[in-house]
């Protein structure tokens, strides 16, 4: 079996062009949703994560401002530009772009962002509206995992979810998005036993672990969905032989540069599920999508008028 591959450049160009229906309704309302990006000190990694997200914006037409404190900011100097876009009426997300230099508490400077901004679904506020089953701004990966399973018709319904890893930014979220939608679900962590028989029996997997290839193909059920969050950098040649040895043209690839992305699962997998997302090109591209997909709501919930405040009522038509 040949697993059918969940392409996520695809669905975010789909998503995007929702985007842009709703981008438009709100420009006819006078409302230019907008993303504020705080990037500090020069971590080049970071850099290439905000300059993307920046172009995301740019792509859709969301206006954007890009915040460049430098490495040696204090908490209490972070706190201050947060406080500042916390009250610009034209900011509707605010995006703090992480790891934080070790002299500031993160978790401070987190929690200082507006529930109503937090884009990236991180405040305390959003993910007990999460836990509750409540409206709010979700973390962006997981909700890119459900938009996945969403658009490629994959019944999540009564389905056994296995999430492996319990990270409060992927793993976490992803199992109370996969409850909500009715599955029943098993949160898998460092410390859980039997792990590949844990796995064998799920009919959505969705690995968020860290671990290049970790999940062996015959872990995965056949026919069962596996959402590969992973993004793991592998530079060894033996361990990219170890994973690439039926993909002759990608160990080419791997050798002419070096280096290669691979997911959590073992890329052998895609013989045994029945759909799978490719890493890269998977889940990757989503966590930018959503991120745009909450900035877009977030604008919406604080500053549009709703359908009911711009019809006017019947007592005014007449
Ligand atoms: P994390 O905070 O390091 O969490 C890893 C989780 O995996 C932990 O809960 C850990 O368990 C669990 N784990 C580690 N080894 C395990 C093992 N042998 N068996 C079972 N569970 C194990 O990582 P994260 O931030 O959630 O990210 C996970 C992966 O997703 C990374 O590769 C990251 O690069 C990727 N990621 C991708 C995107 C994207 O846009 N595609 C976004 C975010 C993250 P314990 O809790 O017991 O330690």
């Amino acid at each position: 079996m040949t697993a059918r591959i969940l392409d996520g450049t695809k669905i975010r160009d789909q998503v995007f062009a929702d985007l842009a229906i709703e981008i438009q309704r709100l420009a006819a309302q006078n409302i230019r949703p907008g993303l504020a990006a705080v990037l500090v000190g020069e971590n080049p990694a970071s850099q290439l994560y905000v300059k993307s997200k920046i172009a995301a914006c740019e792509q859709l037409g969301l206006a954007s401002w890009m915040h460049t404190p430098p490495a040696t900011i204090t908490t209490n100097e972070l706190l201050r530009l947060v406080d500042q876009l916390n009250s610009d009426n034209a900011v509707d997300g605010i995006l703090i772009q992480l790891p934080l230099p070790s002299q500031v508490d993160t978790k401070r400077v987190l929690e200082a962002v507006d529930p109503a901004k937090d884009v990236d679904g991180f405040h305390p506020v959003n993910l007990g509206r999460l836990v509750s089953g409540r409206p709010g701004l979700v973390a962006c990966t997981p909700a890119g995992c459900m938009e996945i399973l969403r658009r490629a018709d994959i019944k999540v319904e009564g389905a056994n979810a296995v999430v492996l890893g319990r990270s409060d930014i992927v793993g976490k979220p992803m199992a109370l998005l996969l409850m909500h939608a009715n599955a029943t679900v098993t949160i898998c962590h460092s410390k859980t036993r039997d792990l590949p028989d844990v796995v064998r029996r799920a009919d959505i997997v969705v690995a968020a672990m860290g671990k290049a290839g970790y999940v062996a193909a015959d872990w995965t059920r056949p026919g069962a969905v596996v959402i590969d969050v992973g993004t793991n950098k592998v530079t060894d040649a033996k361990e990219a032989e170890r994973l690439l040895l039926n993909f002759p043209a990608r160990l080419e690839k791997f050798r002419a540069k070096g280096s290669m992305l691979v997911g959590d699962v073992h890329p052998d997998a895609v013989n045994t599920a029945g759909a799978l997302t490719p890493v890269p090109g998977g889940v990757g591209p989503m966590t930018i999508t959503m991120l745009m997909s909450n900035t877009v709501k977030a604008a919406r919930l604080r500053r549009a008028k709703s359908e009911t405040q711009t019809a006017p009522s019947a007592a005014a038509a007449r």
